[in-house]
């Protein structure tokens, strides 16, 4: 066997190797990566691996199967390997922050990446970063009745549990003073149709309020996305003294399990078909539905409870109900009544049928139970 197969034979066994974190991406933790960096000493994702390719005075990559790999560089992946390599660079991540898993988009890996290993923010012996606390800048912001993006000031108070936005630079109050205690953000970069694309949700009179925003930099919009997480951090340890950190980080920030078009009927179950947009948020178990993506409110919500309280889901139509062009039928039975979908596929049947499948069978927490979230409400929960 040449050096160059006995070699490919070495980092194939290493990608393997019990103990080393190998298997899975340094970055993102997808799995099988077959991509490294050799500069580094980490194994990645081919994605992660594209990022990595924008700072070569730091990284170098190299694919694990079509390159040429000398001795050295083996031996210098052996001594390192993911897990090492973590332990120095991710010495100190703050609970707040968000990292980003493999379906989670470009924006949040690469701003990842640059704080890891181009910036150096969590090295145990790295500059001292304080934490975000207040903040204060200009975001685009979709505006609520039409599809124009619109400049506008958002000022973060932390202490306060604040975000507010303001129309106007001087002058008039904010637009909007939004509570941090109902607040949740997460990337929608697809639906909103900018790679930086934020969505903002909070309560306002029984509703679920959307806000869509970007910023043109990467790092600013991560960096508004990290210092709400720190604010919401803040936030929940007050809430709940009681409940060690490792329970509220979770609790943070939340994505939607899924989205997508499905059809709907009516309470009496005759009325026509018509196309929505579903959004299914797992940790409120509520379903949302909007006439379009990007609207400000949602049309309606059901909640969806737990399998042990007889809410259930099946993957069909019930008798003589006919969908009106999508023949994929789902049906949610509720203690109150039944909701009938149809799903352009069956893959996307499927899929919604898993999710739906997935919050059902969670047992409740406290915190489902506390339903609206007013301040009497957090303090019974004990
Ligand atoms: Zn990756």
């Amino acid at each position: 066997m040449g050096d160059r197969e006995r070699n490919k034979k070495r980092l194939l066994e290493l990608l393997q190797a019990a103990g080393t974190g190998n298997s899975h991406c340094a970055d993102c933790g997808a799995a099988d990566p077959d991509w490294a960096s050799y500069k580094l000493g980490i194994f990645i994702c081919l994605n992660c691996s594209g990022v990595h390719r924008n700072f070569p005075d730091i990284s170098r990559v190299k694919s694990v199967r079509l390159d040429f790999w000398d001795d050295s560089t083996v031996e210098f992946m052996t001594h390192n390997g993911n897990l090492r390599v973590k332990a120095k660079y991710e010495a100190r991540v703050p609970a707040f922050y968000y990292i980003p898993q493999a379906n989670d988009c470009l924006v949040l890996k690469e701003q990842w990446i640059r704080a890891k290993y181009e910036r150096q923010e969590f090295m145990a012996d790295g500059k001292t970063i304080s934490p975000p606390g207040n903040r204060e800048g200009f975001l685009w912001k979709r505006g609520r009745d039409n599809a124009q993006f619109l400049r506008r000031k958002f000022v973060l108070l932390a202490r306060e549990g604040l975000l507010k936005y303001y129309t106007k630079e001087e002058g008039k109050g904010p637009k909007a003073v939004i509570s941090i205690r109902d607040l949740n953000a997460t990337f929608e970069t697809e639906k909103i149709g900018n790679p930086h694309g934020l969505q903002i949700t909070y309560r306002r009179e029984g509703h679920i309020r959307n806000l869509f925003v970007y910023h043109e930099s990467g790092k600013e919009i991560v960096d508004w996305f990290n210092a709400l997480r720190a604010a919401r951090l803040q936030y929940l340890k007050t809430a709940f003294p009681e409940l060690p950190e490792s329970e509220l980080v979770p609790l943070i920030t939340r994505n939607y399990l899924k989205q997508g078009f499905m059809e709907k009927t009516g309470p009496k179950q005759r009325e026509p078909f018509k196309k929505r947009w579903f959004a299914l948020d797992p940790q409120e178990r509520r379903l949302l539905y909007y006439k379009n993506p990007l609207d400000a409110f949602e049309q309606g919500q059901v909640f969806l409870g737990s399998n042990e309280q007889g809410y259930d889901v099946y993957e069909d139509l019930p008798k003589g109900i006919r969908g009106n062009r999508w023949k994929a039928g789902l049906t949610i039975i509720t203690p109150e009544r039944r909701f009938v979908f149809t799903c352009p596929s069956e893959k996307e049947q499927r899929e919604w049928l898993e999710s739906f499948q997935d919050v059902l069978s969670r047992p409740l927490t406290p915190l489902n139970l506390l339903g609206g979230g007013t301040e009497e409400h957090h303090r019974s929960w004990a």
